[in-house]
């Protein structure tokens, strides 16, 4: 039996030890949640919509305790726990609460076809069954938290396998639903390492939602296609922030520093390329200096901290390789560029760099650290190509004062999600859905489009004439296609050909009416 030990990453202080679940556990897991979920699933949106509501209160009253525990294993200010994960959590439930009953609801066809006009067809969206949840460990609450919500409305029941750095939270999250009037059986947390991940992919789930990096990404899809078991993959980013000449410099400099350093640049949405107009960019980079050494490290709990330690010693070996990659081919470092060791284990100085160029790891791979490398450009063009340089593709930002000219750069970028004049916060609107193109992945969460992910359609075709047989059905020969020939005409021609196509093909209703 293999055991891991959850860890406060600002202190190393073990928090609790755990053991991996076995495949024969996550078996069982998944064929309990299987057994619970078609009850589950009777209950009807409504009522499941009421856990929601309940699950809301509860963590709404909670959310002191649930903000100090995530930031105890995750090493994130409170601050942070409350904004990036309660409140992302709170607005997802208040989003289903609003949408989900119409959302789900059976939706009718128009059929434009004539041969089809005496049919009725409606859009049912079935659950999948059981959910497979496999999440990372830099949001543990709000992404298995939203996920989770969307799946449990839509009637499935889910296995949620956390990250092995962060297990706790994942419990919490399943103390509140179960509290809500989740049934134990219908949402499970399976705790362990990869195997269990591995373990869970091979179990009878009938959809799995994943996020964590391109790497596991991979290994993951090539599993789910020995199955053919339909995965949404939420991967990895290196997202870009463009600033255009007339972009409030203050403003952006001070999103860069945000959106590079907030959850100490361990979010996918981290800013992790910085492009600045070369009129603008010496101003830029100075203020981002400036502010940057403004910044508290410190431990989560201590409430005057703005960025709390890395989660893991292999996280800080990335940055380290990643920093010092750049400098040796020319980088600058402004500010930072180093471990704190004397404020704990696991911190790094949020660090600003200049001169970095295409070919340096700290802009092609992602850093998933507190580091803002910038560099200039001249043209809307370069810009543009600097942006899309990148197999990753989550999201990007632009800034600038003319809105137009933002919009048409967005359009251009390749990306699920282009904010203009903002940074990282796209995840925190529940109607928008959340997800990557290239290599940031497969499919979306959240909002309307990440709901859908978690239903199968189908099609429910009503023949209003069941005492009419088919005017396709057999009874070929020449006439016959001379007639259906007559009804493309009238269905698709025009004018007097579409006249002469119906007179031709009317004899095939009347030869077929039996
Ligand atoms: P990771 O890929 O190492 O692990 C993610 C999860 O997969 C963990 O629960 C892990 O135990 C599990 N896992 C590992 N190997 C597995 C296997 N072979 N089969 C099944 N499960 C397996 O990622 P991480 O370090 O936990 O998270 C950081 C990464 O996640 C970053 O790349 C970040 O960009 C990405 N991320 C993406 C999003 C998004 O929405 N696109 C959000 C958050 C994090």
């Amino acid at each position: 039996m293999t055991t891991f030990t959850s860890v406060n990453p600002a202190t190393g202080e073990v928090l609790r030890e755990f053991e991996c679940a076995s495949g024969a556990e996550v078996r069982a897991a998944v064929e309990q949640a299987r057994a619970a979920q078609l009850a589950w699933k009777e209950l009807g949106v409504r009522q499941r919509l009421r856990a929601v509501e309940k699950f809301q209160r509860l963590l709404l009253d909670r959310k002191d305790e649930v903000a100090a525990l995530i930031s105890r294993e995750a090493g994130k200010p409170v601050a942070e726990a409350i904004t990036t994960e309660i409140l992302v959590a709170l607005d997802a439930a208040r989003f289903l609460i609003a949408n989900a009953y119409r959302l789900l609801a059976d939706e009718r066809l128009q059929h434009g076809n004539l041969a089809t006009k005496l049919k009725r067809g409606r859009l049912v969206r079935e659950p999948y069954g059981v959910i497979g949840i496999i999440s990372p460990w830099n949001y543990p609450f709000s992404i298995p938290a939203t996920q989770a919500l969307a799946a449990l409305v839509a009637g499935n029941a889910v296995v949620l396998k956390p990250s092995e750095l962060t297990p706790l939270v994942a419990l919490e999250l399943a103390s509140l639903l179960h509290a809500a009037g989740v049934p134990e059986d219908v949402f499970q947390v399976v705790i362990g390492d990869g195997a269990t991940g591995a373990a869970l992919i091979e179990s009878s789930i009938q959809k799995l939602i994943f996020t964590g990096s391109v790497a596991t990404g991979k290994r993951i899809a090539l599993a789910a296609a020995g199955r053919l078991l339909p995965v949404v993959l939420e991967l990895g980013g290196k997202d870009p922030m463009i600033v255009l000449e007339d972009a409030d410099v203050d403003v952006a400099s001070s999103a860069a520093v945000w959106g590079a350093f907030v959850n100490a640049g361990q979010t996918c949405l981290s800013v992790e390329r910085c492009y600045v107009h070369r009129s603008v960019h010496d101003a830029f980079v100075a203020a981002c200096v400036e502010k940057t050494k403004k910044l508290k490290v410190g431990r989560g709990d201590e409430a005057a901290s703005d960025v709390g330690p890395l989660i893991h010693e292999r996280q800080l070996k990335t940055v380290e390789e990643h920093v010092a990659d750049a400098k040796a081919c020319g980088a600058r470092v402004l500010t930072g560029g180093a471990r704190i060791p004397e404020l704990g284990p696991n911190f790094y100085a949020p660090t600003v760099l200049t001169g970095v160029t295409g070919d340096m790891r700290i802009l092609r791979e992602e850093t998933f650290g507190p580091v803002l490398p910038i560099a200039a450009f001249d043209s809307d063009e370069e810009a543009v190509r600097l942006a899309n340089d990148s197999e990753f593709g989550l999201a990007a930002s632009v800034w600038t004062r003319d809105r137009a000219r933002g919009e048409r750069l967005a359009r251009r970028i390749e990306a699920g999600t282009v904010m203009i004049n903002d940074v990282v916060s796209c995840f925190g609107i529940s109607e928008a859905p959340h997800g990557g193109v290239k290599a940031s992945g497969l499919g979306r969460t959240n909002g309307r489009l990440g709901l859908e992910e978690m239903t199968w359609v189908k099609h429910v075709d009503v023949d209003l004439m069941p005492g009419m047989k088919k005017v396709w059905w057999y009874g070929y020969g020449a006439a016959f296609s001379r007639q259906m020939a007559g009804f493309l005409e009238m269905q698709f021609g025009r004018g007097v050909e579409r006249v002469r196509g119906a007179l031709k093909s009317l004899p095939v209703l009347w030869a077929k009416r039996r």
